[in-house]
């Protein structure tokens, strides 16, 4: 396969050479260049070789010496200093070539013997070529980055490894991430696009060259089995996490394999490496962002010490069951529990024992309760429930299961750990808005604390306690 840089991928008339006898006269060569429309004839040997070059600059030293046109011969008047270059010369040194001898036309040869000829226009014409490919691999690649916009981490991996296959003219790829041992075999498929490889089978030639942007590589006989054909290329994907406790950035190796590649796309090597540039920068960034906000709104949702839900996604849920039940005309109930005396388990045990039952109160509740029930924790010792089709009465039940089962399982001999709770359910009514709702269930909270603690109370619409 010949390099996509290099003349014989660009020459033109490769076969179609505009040659002549050494022997002909040059007005035979004359017409020969006009009937051609050439600038230039390559003068072949008898043995096939090339000897010389004659020009439209040699046609008129011809016609201006002393005998006649028709009897001055080629091989008198040619240049036998040939400047040519061979179907691998790079197309860059080729052009080198022609500038600083100041030709627009290059013999191609191989072995002495004339096979193509270079001329500055195939030169201009790739360029201008590999120009609008380049221009249009940087559209594909900045549309690709708009799509990542607005997506999650999750959402943009899938992404990767349906859309960069395609932009390699391929459409197998499959993306995967070396796992964690030291074992080159040991891969984590993140996500595929048309590819049943399996892990095992994939790619362990795939860690070898982390630096790389893209390599080729053989295609595994697991690979044909399952209808995958060459050529094969991996694009290598660093992928920045977070700074490591000595303040580097950690890199992440992803890779992406393709098979099935649009050959004339493989052939293209520059290309096909000015894609590959331009998808690490884009990738690389927006998955170092995607991952960055992801866990950003994870860590607003999740309470990091109880590992339950934060008040910020109660506030959203409570709002939603809001909606519906008094659209529907459902009941719901809010109930809002607290630690008794939770400040003396701190400054008696210590802050570290005052977080275990904290983390051990949201765990005992969260086996408890329903999978619909959303438990969150309010503030501080303050937890909230919400019991989505669940009337007061019935509600008031789980609390008063859960009351005692808390005390039970987080006191011992030294220390007594109980809670109090305060209940209010929806009126039915939108007059009785979300936010009452939640005043009564804490103003029942209150009475229960007035009323000698570790007990529940049911608010009313004028909350009193029962
Ligand atoms: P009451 O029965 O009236 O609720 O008395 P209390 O001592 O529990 O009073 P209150 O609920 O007002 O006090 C809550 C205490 O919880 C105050 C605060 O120091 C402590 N606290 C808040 N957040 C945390 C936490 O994350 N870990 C620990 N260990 N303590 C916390
Ligand atoms: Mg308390």
């Amino acid at each position: 396969m010949l390099d996509a840089k290099s003349v014989g991928h660009i020459a033109r008339g490769v076969g179609k050479i505009a040659t002549i006898d050494g022997e002909e006269s040059i007005t035979v060569a004359a017409r020969n260049l006009s009937e051609r429309c050439v600038s230039c004839l390559i003068v072949v040997s008898d043995d096939g070789r090339a000897a010389g070059i004659f020009t439209e600059r040699d046609v008129v030293r011809g016609l201006a010496g002393e005998p006649g046109p028709q009897n001055v011969r080629v091989r008198d008047i040619m240049s036998t200093n040939i400047v040519s270059c061979t179907m691998s010369t790079p197309i860059e040194e080729a052009q080198e070539l022609m500038i600083s001898n100041g030709i627009r036309h290059l013999p191609i040869l191989e072995d002495g013997a004339p096979v193509g000829m270079l001329s500055s226009r195939d030169i201009v014409t790739h360029q201008k070529s590999a120009n609008q490919a380049m221009q249009a691999a940087a559209e594909q690649v900045a549309m690709i980055s708009k799509c990542f916009r607005n997506l999650g981490y999750d959402e943009i991996l899938a992404l990767v490894t349906r859309e960069v296959p395609r932009i390699f003219g391929s459409q197998r790829g499959v993306l995967c991430f070396p796992g964690h041992s030291q074992d080159p075999d040991d891969l984590r498929v993140i996500s595929r696009n048309q590819c049943p490889c399996s892990e095992r089978n994939l790619c362990n030639d795939l860690v070898k060259d982390p630096t790389g942007t893209i390599t080729f590589h053989d295609l595994p006989k697991a690979c044909s089995a399952v209808q995958g054909t060459a050529p094969r290329m991996i694009l290598h994907l660093p992928i920045y996490n977070d700074t490591n406790d000595s303040g580097d950035i950690d890199t992440d190796h992803a890779y992406v394999c393709m098979c099935q590649l649009n050959s004339s796309i493989a052939n293209s090597r520059e290309l096909l490496d000015y894609k590959a540039s331009l998808l690490q920068q884009i990738l690389s960034v927006n998955l170092m962002n995607a991952k960055l906000f992801d866990r950003a709104r994870r860590d607003s949702q999740i309470d990091p010490l109880t590992k339950i839900a934060t008040r910020r996604v109660f506030e959203e849920q409570f709002a939603r069951e809001y909606e519906r039940a008094a659209r529907y005309h459902h009941p719901f109930c809010a109930a809002i529990f607290d630690v008794d005396k939770f400040k003396t388990i701190n400054d008696t045990y210590g802050h570290a024992v005052g977080d275990e039952v904290l983390r051990q109160l949201a765990e005992i509740m969260s086996q408890e309760i329903r999978t619909t029930d959303v438990l969150a924790r309010y503030g501080g010792d303050e937890f909230v429930l919400l019991m989505p089709e669940t009337p007061l009465r019935q509600a008031r039940q789980v609390l008063e299961r859960l009351r005692p089962l808390v005390a039970a399982r987080l006191s011992n001999e030294k220390r007594a750990v109980t809670i109090s709770c305060g209940i209010a359910d929806f009126s039915g009514d939108k007059s009785d808005t979300a936010a009452d709702i939640l005043r009564r269930a804490d103003t029942a909270l209150y009475e229960a604390k007035r009323n000698g603690r570790n007990r529940v109370m049911v608010a009313t619409p004028e909350p009193v306690a029962k």
